[in-house]
């Protein structure tokens, strides 16, 4: 049964189209491994680099925004009498702790052309005091680290007229500029710096400029970073390492994103994969329908169709109404089978039937005869035998043709057969001009009445017969036996006895009829003409 399930169409499509439905999700299984999701991430993390960007462009412009403040201090011809000493009042003029609030500096540094510290105002980090000095030394102490920084880097590039980075806790921006007449006129008198905190105050700014939260922290700065993205959650931390000075340490300018975008775009293509899936599911589930319907119900019936017109040739069935191939199929096989039938027919009647008189064979006789006496031994009903024998037929033949000698034969047939439709008996061409008959629930007696109306309406035939030494007509000899009687039991013994009478009746002059009994030899029991 499973076997024939495992064989049969409807498994093998369903096979087959799974196997199909199974490719296709491997596919888009492995076009979203490979494709999709990496286009995703790559798409996220190019949108991830556009806001690090964008947090660095805030903190460039910062930085140049101090460049310019510091320029402005520094190309000031206020400034420029200060630093020679000629502008006593300065200090107090333009400094206070207000002012650096404000502005948010940390500290201001004037240097002379010997690259000394001239003067200093700031806001101390520890104590949030404002404070000026004159040097970097007892209260002004906490700038010490600074100074020598700012000497360093003037050693370095006199020039200046740049905003850097520092590193500390919080980070510094520092612009530096060498100090000039208003007019830029004139030997520089000595350097500028301005230091402001990237602190708590600055970011909370930059948050507000952004739209972005973002985080400032020193690292180590001897590995060279590049940009770093950790995904926790549904969010996403990006970082940026910028140079700072002293160069042994870098600033970590970070910024968290949420995935929105991301998972939106994942959300989607989950639920565009999950309905492709059902879709496939659904046009497979529709096909192997489909295919049902179409195909595989119809072949089911035309199976049907085929074993109900071999079983009883039935051929009243709505499939030959059909205008498909299965309706095609089924008159094609009606037809066929009709042909079949028919050669069926004819080969049965040509392997059971003589073709010259069209009587039974002697096949046939032989199969009709062990029916007869099988019947018999239930029925205990009597049954005999006849064996019929032209006389002289060579002589016929001899004298008339062999043709002739056909036509005889057909009318003698033709003759032998009426007689035993009309007296219920079997008759056959058991031989070239032998005939034989099976008398059913006939017994001897009835038997001999039978053989004289047989013998007289071959005689009425009145065939000539000219140089026949019985009679001028065509005329035969009769040999009967009945079953059971001297003890013939089968159907070869019945025949045997039935050959013994016809040659008693050829020995006794033929044209006559003789039972089979042990007195044969001697005794006629009829002629057609006189019965006994
Ligand atoms: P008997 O009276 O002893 O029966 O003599 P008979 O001549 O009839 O018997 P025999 O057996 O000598 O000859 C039978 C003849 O029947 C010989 C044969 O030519 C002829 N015969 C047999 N079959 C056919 C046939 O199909 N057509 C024709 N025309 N003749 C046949
Ligand atoms: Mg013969
Ligand atoms: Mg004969």
């Amino acid at each position: 049964m499973a076997q024939r399930f495992a064989r049969s169409f409807r498994f093998r499509f369903l096979a087959a189209l799974g196997g199909v439905l199974l490719l296709a999700l491997i596919s888009l299984l492995a076009l979203s491994k490979w494709v999709i999701f990496p286009a995703l991430h790559e798409e996220e993390r190019a949108s991830v680099d556009q806001e690090l960007d964008r947090v660095e462009r805030s903190l460039q412009l910062s930085q140049q925004q101090l460049l310019a403040q510091a320029r402005d201090w520094g190309n000031w011809d206020d400034t420029y009498e200060f630093v020679q000493g000629d502008y006593p009042g300065y200090t107090d003029t333009n400094f206070s702790q207000q002012m650096f609030e404000e502005m948010r500096y940390q500290l201001m540094a004037f240097f002379n052309t010997n690259g000394d510290v001239y003067f200093l105002a700031g806001i101390n980090p520890v104590t949030n005091q404002y404070q000026t000095c004159q040097t970097s030394e007892r209260e002004c102490r906490w700038t010490t680290p600074l100074i020598h920084a700012m000497q360093a880097s003037i050693a370095e590039d006199p020039q200046q007229g740049k905003s850097v980075l520092y590193s500390g806790t919080p980070p510094l921006m520092v612009a530096s500029t060498p100090i000039l007449r208003t007019d830029q006129s004139g030997t520089p008198q000595g350097w500028l710096f301005k230091v402001r905190p990237i602190g708590e105050q600055w970011l909370t700014l930059m948050e507000e400029f952004t739209g972005l939260p973002i985080t400032l922290s020193m690292v180590n700065g001897d590995a060279n970073h590049t940009d770093v993205t950790t995904i926790i959650g549904n969010t996403i931390q990006a970082q940026r390492y910028l140079p700072s000075y002293p160069i042994n340490e870098q600033i970590a300018l970070g910024t968290q994103l949420e995935r929105t975008h991301y998972l939106t775009s994942l959300a989607t293509f989950r639920y565009v994969l999950i309905w492709t899936a059902c879709l496939m599911l659904l046009v497979i589930g529709l096909v192997l329908l489909l295919l049902q319907k179409i195909v595989l119900k119809p072949l089911r019936n035309l199976t049907q169709f085929t074993q109900h017109v071999s079983g009883n040739a039935d051929l009243s069935n709505n499939m030959l109404t059909r205008s498909d191939e299965i309706g095609m199929l089924a008159r094609a096989f009606q037809l066929q089978f009709k042909r079949q039938q028919q050669l069926n027919a004819e080969l049965i009647e040509l392997s059971t039937h003589d073709p010259l008189t069209g009587l039974p064979n002697r096949r046939l006789f032989d199969q009709q005869l062990n029916k007869e006496v099988d019947q018999t031994s239930i029925h205990h009903h009597p049954l005999s035998v006849m064996m019929i024998d032209i006389d002289h037929f060579k002589l016929f033949n001899d004298h008339y043709g062999h043709p002739e000698g056909d036509v005889c034969l057909q009318w003698v047939a033709q003759a032998m057969s009426d007689v035993a439709k009309d007296q219920g008996f079997f008759i056959a061409r058991t031989g070239g001009e032998e005939f034989s008959a099976i008398l059913s629930n006939t017994d001897l007696d009835q038997a001999i009445l039978k053989s004289q109306v047989l013998g007289d309406a071959i005689k009425g035939l009145a065939i000539p017969h000219q140089v026949s030494p019985v009679t001028h007509s065509v005329s035969v000899s009769i040999g009967i036996s009945q079953l059971g009687i001297e003890g013939v039991i089968t159907p070869s013994g019945l025949m045997t006895a039935a050959d013994q009478a016809l040659y008693a009746a050829k020995a006794a002059g033929r044209d006559c009829a003789r039972a089979y009994t042990p007195e044969l030899a001697n005794t006629t029991i009829s002629s057609y003409s006189t019965p006994p």
